[in-house]
């Protein structure tokens, strides 16, 4: 019976070893969906930098046309200045010159404010460039080292489950049917062992005959609380 008992244990191991692996394996795609992302992101900086260059460029090229539409007025106005036949019409002339010259400032303030605005963006687009090279040398080591823990983690897996199944066939039917009742109604926890006189699957206090009893490791004992199998340590200590 104690064979049965570290058989159970030992299985209890690998289980908890395999449910830590999974868990890793399962957990690959997402951080190499992650790698992806960082990349992705700061491509998709670089395109709205892109895209404000491109709409500060069009406004612009806009705002030099108003200018040059400004300046012409500003001219023809000049020039019909000295044509004013009346006193008001030359005052009106003065007036739309004056008007012309305002607007005059207004674009070309406008114009600085866009070519620092590009020019700072510009800058800005160098920068992202630089760091997108950066993002994608390290995505693309960590891709390697997660594929490679990926091969690890599978073999890892294969191992387990080859010696899991060899286990299985040294225990009786019954035993494994039982083993595996209480690993999935208690998350994954079948097997555990005494420690401080309690249950270490609820911690529940054991009854001190109930103690004796698991220590002559003579026969499979369940946790009167949480109905786990509850083996001595001197079985095995390695399980919580
Ligand atoms: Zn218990």
């Amino acid at each position: 019976m104690r064979e049965v008992l570290e058989k159970l244990a030992k299985l209890q191991r690998l289980d908890n070893e395999l449910k830590i692996l999974q868990d890793k394996s399962n957990d690959i795609p997402k951080r190499i969906e992650g790698l992806k992302l960082t990349v992705d992101n700061k491509k998709q900086e670089i395109k709205e930098c892109q895209e404000k260059i491109l709409n500060l460029k069009k406004e612009n090229k806009l705002l030099e046309v108003e200018l040059k539409s400004v300046e012409d007025k500003i001219v023809q106005y000049s020039a019909q200045l000295y044509s004013a036949k009346t006193n008001e019409q030359y005052k009106a002339f003065l007036k739309e010159i004056d008007a012309q010259k305002k607007e005059k400032t207004r674009i070309e303030d406008k114009i600085i404010e866009v070519l620092e605005n590009l020019e700072l963006t510009e800058k800005k687009l160098k920068e992202l460039e630089s760091e997108l090279k950066d993002t994608e040398v390290i995505a693309a080591e960590n891709l390697k080292k997660l594929e490679k823990e990926d091969a690890e983690v599978k073999k890892a897996i294969k191992e387990r489950e080859e010696i899991r199944q060899e286990l299985i066939k040294e225990l009786t039917a019954e035993t494994v049917a039982i083993y595996e009742r209480i690993r999935k109604s208690k998350n994954g926890v079948a097997v555990v062992i005494v420690n401080d006189e309690r249950c270490q699957g609820c911690f529940n206090p054991l009854p001190a005959q109930k103690i004796l009893e698991i220590k002559k490791n003579d026969r499979i004992h369940f946790c009167e609380y949480c109905g786990r199998i509850v083996i001595s340590k001197e079985i095995n200590s390695t399980l919580a």
